[in-house]
């Protein structure tokens, strides 16, 4: 015999979708858990302390991660609400626009009022099998709205040259679209904000592999916190965040970590070590190296 669910409990559970929503969160998972016990906990689900004796409710409150809600009897609520606007297309351009439009002039998170002159969606090819990921954008970024245009960017461009690809075979974005002020690191909390509708992007992509650039994005996007020296020489599976792992035309990519170019600028040294990683990529894809290198 099917639950019915109290007024209040639906309401407060169609708010909370919506709230998730409007972070670019769409979809959740159902956590084995009474009816009961959720409706407790939605009842008491505000804001905790440290010394929080609920610590699922904090996880739950954390944008980085899939919400956390039970499966009510009446699930309407959430088929509607949980669709994705991408998903309602099948071309990747006409889907990433609408990632793009969801967006909007986004004020989510902090990043919007210290000085961003515009937001940096991304750039390339819709379809790409290979996907850079950054960090965030830098001052050139912020004035011409495109993702690695500065000195990092043609270093980049060398590299994507030297992997026999163009600029435009590939997808590029960052972990955070707004330009963080004096180029400082991205915040966990713009970070957590941000990048969902990163990963929007990479499920609409579909890419083979992933390369993370720098430590910042390879932490976002693997959820671990380790040094370079140990995330970098090895392939990860990836499926971004509330990607559908069901879909039958794509089962996640390959994700490898290397330097970001701005560091390699910073410390040409490590272009041997950062080009060992493009060609495990470049291996991975079947690319043939070009006669240059980085
Ligand atoms: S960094 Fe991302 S979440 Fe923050 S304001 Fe810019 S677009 Fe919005």
């Amino acid at each position: 015999m099917p639950t019915i669910l109290n007024p209040d409990l639906r309401r407060a559970l169609a708010d909370r979708v919506r709230f998730y929503n409007e972070l670019g969160i769409y979809d959740f998972y159902r956590r084995g858990q009474s009816i009961a016990q959720t409706e407790s906990a939605l009842i008491e689900a505000e804001p905790q302390g440290e010394s929080s004796s609920q610590p699922e409710l904090r996880e739950e409150m954390s944008p980085r991660k899939s919400a956390v809600v039970a499966k009510p009897a009446d699930e309407n609520i959430f088929e509607v609400l949980n669709a994705r606007p991408e998903q309602s297309v099948t071309d990747p351009v006409a889907a990433l626009k609408l990632i793009r439009e969801d967006l909007g002039d986004c004020t989510r998170c902090k990043l919007h009022k210290q000085g961003r002159k515009q937001i940096v969606f991304g750039v390339g090819n819709p379809q790409a099998d290979l996907m850079f990921v950054g960090e965030g954008p830098g001052a050139d970024e912020d004035v011409q709205g495109e993702p690695f245009v500065g000195r990092a960017g043609q270093l980049l461009n060398n590299m994507i040259k030297a992997m026999g690809l163009r600029r435009e075979d590939v997808y590029i974005a960052n972990v955070v679209k707004c330009r963080p002020p004096g180029n400082r690191t991205p915040e966990r909390d713009e970070c957590d904000t941000c990048s969902p509708f990163l990963m929007r992007q990479i499920a609409v992509v579909k890419p083979k592999v992933v390369v993370a650039l720098g430590a910042v994005a390879a932490k976002n996007l693997l959820a671990i916190n380790a040094p370079m020296s140990e995330l970098r020489g090895r392939f990860y599976d990836f499926m971004p965040s509330g990607a559908r792992s069901s879909d039958p035309n794509w089962q996640g990519a390959k994700l490898a970590v290397t330097y970001h170019p701005a560091f390699l600028l910073r410390d040409p040294r490590q272009k041997g070590e950062a080009w060992k990683d493009l060609q495990m990529v470049m291996k991975y894809l079947g690319l043939k190296p070009p006669s240059q290198n980085v």
